[in-house]
């Protein structure tokens, strides 16, 4: 592998513009690497190497005109398969758009062009961002780059793998319920949810719409500073879009946390967790106190309840969301059909997964008279309590943290056969999404297997600032980061 994509995407983005690589040879050398090793990895749908060298070609001339590059061109980035970049397919991972072409650009997808950032392929993906280890894609499995017989996590494990094994330097993935973090977690990345409406959904396949945010993976907090900076901001095309400026999130990143009063989320490190987490989260307590920042013990009472509040709210919404899908308006539709209702239920029986029709029929019956009561309304009314719960806990709280998942990375197979076990994988992310708030993953340590262990850190809505502030401080008083997966 050449020693440039090693490199963080800021010191990519620095040597483009002191003209150390070109844009052109650092995609190249993405592309090299991904022929390299993805055949193991298994984490690209499909490539798209035209439109990512014209790009570059793009922040050439303009470094060779000593014109101002934006913020990140030239750096190779993997898109999450389920944005929309015109003319490449937008298959979410699934047989229902396994053909499907973008007829647009999502927003982010755009802002991403207009910077000149060079996208280098669509990232694999549970089907619809349905699952938590990226073993529900229709196309095939993706393997961890620490341990090609391990799960890199979902549902954007895809885009995860390709950053930890330096494919490319960044990826965006989408988060409903810790998609972004816990495959940031389980391949020793850098993994952000932003607040919910801070960066645009329009052109990201929905999946549950009160929940879904785009976020960074990369392999530094700076480079995820970096790349929110160039994806958010508000956007007339999605009605939950926040109307308030782009922040410069890196000149805050150094700022002393001495003082700040960080909360240890007491339900995630009571039960459950492996000795290997458990003694990471207790030396990040410790990295806290020595950065002078005051650790105290916080409890949100009613966070047990999120993996039933989520699992209510978030197939009620994808049974809506997916009803798009029907075989006539896009993607895949059913042969040797006798009438409409035949064609719609042939098409949705070959079209979609195991997983997404679970999801499907649980959320309907949720939604269903005599049971929308019962089900439905209550997990709205619960979702509220929750949310509560963090509103009291940041009363106290600067930041709160706890582990971004109770174990490591497990074995390919080892969960699929029980999907109850798959959900709990989620048992600590899913909070931050039910309240709106940002939370990310840092690279906290490594198990005894090698395989990395994230810290996960939440702060109140808006602040991203502080978020990655926090984040930062941890991340420069250890060198994980710096460790990369041996591919
Ligand atoms: N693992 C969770 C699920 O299966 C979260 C998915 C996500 O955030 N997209 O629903």
């Amino acid at each position: 592998m050449q020693e440039i994509l090693k490199k963080s995407a800021m010191a990519q983005y620095e040597a483009i513009k002191n003209k150390e690589v070109s844009a052109v040879e650092l995609t190249k050398a993405s592309f090299e690497r991904i022929k390299d090793v993805d055949e193991k990895l298994g984490a690209f749908n499909s490539l798209t190497e035209d439109t990512a060298l014209e790009t570059a070609k793009k922040a050439d001339e303009k470094v060779a005109k000593g014109e101002e590059l934006p913020l990140l061109a030239g750096v190779p980035l993997a898109l999450k398969d389920n944005m929309n970049l015109i003319g490449s397919k937008t298959t979410a991972s699934s047989k229902i758009l396994e053909n499907f072409v973008s007829p647009y650009n999502a927003t982010v997808t755009q802002k991403l062009l207009d910077n000149l950032v060079p996208i280098v392929g669509k990232a694999n993906l549970d089907e619809f961002a349905m699952g938590s280890s990226n073993e529900n894609s229709a196309f095939k499995k993706v393997h961890n780059p620490w341990n090609l017989k391990k799960v890199p996590g979902g549902s954007s494990g895809g885009s995860a793998a390709s950053v930890a094994a330096c494919e490319a330097a960044l990826a965006l993935g989408s988060d409903t319920g810790g998609s972004i973090r816990l495959p940031a977690s389980f391949c020793g990345i850098v993994g952000m949810k932003p607040t919910y409406g801070k960066v645009s959904r329009y052109g990201l396949i929905a999946f549950a719409s009160s929940l879904d945010q785009i976020g960074p993976f990369a392999r530094t907090v700076e480079d995820a500073a970096a790349l929110l900076e160039v994806i958010s901001g508000y956007d007339p095309h999605d009605s939950t879009s926040l109307k308030l400026p782009v922040e410069n999130y890196r000149q805050s990143l150094n700022n002393d946390i001495k003082g700040m009063k960080i909360g240890l989320v007491k339900e995630f490190v009571q039960e459950g967790l492996t000795p290997d987490v458990e003694k990471a989260i207790k030396s990040a307590v410790e990295t806290y106190k020595s950065l002078g920042a005051e650790v105290i013990e916080v409890s949100l009472p009613n966070i047990k309840h999120s993996i039933g509040i989520y699992y209510i709210l978030a197939t009620a919404e994808c049974s809506s969301n997916l009803a798009r899908f029907d075989g006539v308006k896009y993607g895949y539709r059913a042969d040797n059909t006798s009438n409409l209702l035949d064609m719609y239920c042939k098409t949705r029986a070959e079209g979609f997964g195991p997983e997404v029709k679970r999801r499907i029929m649980l959320g309907t019956y949720a939604l269903s008279s005599g049971y929308y009561d019962a089900y439905y309304k209550k997990a709205q009314q619960m979702r509220r309590v929750v949310t509560e719960d963090f509103l009291k806990a940041f009363s106290q709280v600067d930041a709160l943290i706890a582990p971004t998942c109770p174990n490591t990375a497990f074995d390919l197979g080892a969960k699929t056969e029980d999907p109850l076990a798959m959900y709990l994988t989620d048992i600590a992310t899913i909070g931050a999404n039910l309240a709106g708030i940002p939370a990310l993953s840092v690279p906290a340590g490594f198990d005894s297997e090698g395989m990395p262990i994230g810290l996960q850190i939440m702060s109140p809505q808006l602040t991203e600032a502080r978020l990655f502030n926090v984040a930062y401080k941890f991340e420069q008083a250890h060198d994980y980061y710096k460790q990369l997966a041996n591919l």
